[in-house]
């Protein structure tokens, strides 16, 4: 009743190995997009993305035209709400 889903050691779901959100960049992320589909999600819901310094634009831009971005803030600076 061995299951192969196990987690990796015992770390916590935690900011300290943060990879860009980019597909296919493996870049330790520096910021820290927070957004909102109002189509699916309550209005004070917030997803959040991880970027890398070189894909904040362009992942900023993919939210922004949606108008599903509300904020970037540096990973250093972000605070996660529980959720
Ligand atoms: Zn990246």
């Amino acid at each position: 009743m061995n299951s192969a889903a196990s987690s990796p050691d015992s770390t916590p779901d935690s900011t300290a190995d943060a990879i860009c959100s980019a597909k296919g960049c493996r870049a330790p992320a520096v910021w820290v997009l927070a957004w909102n589909n109002p189509k699916i999600h309550t209005p004070e819901r917030r997803k959040t993305w991880l970027a890398c310094e070189e894909h904040r634009e362009h992942l900023s831009q993919f939210l922004g035209v949606r108008g599903f971005l509300k904020d970037v803030v540096a990973l250093a600076d972000w605070s996660a709400p529980d959720g």
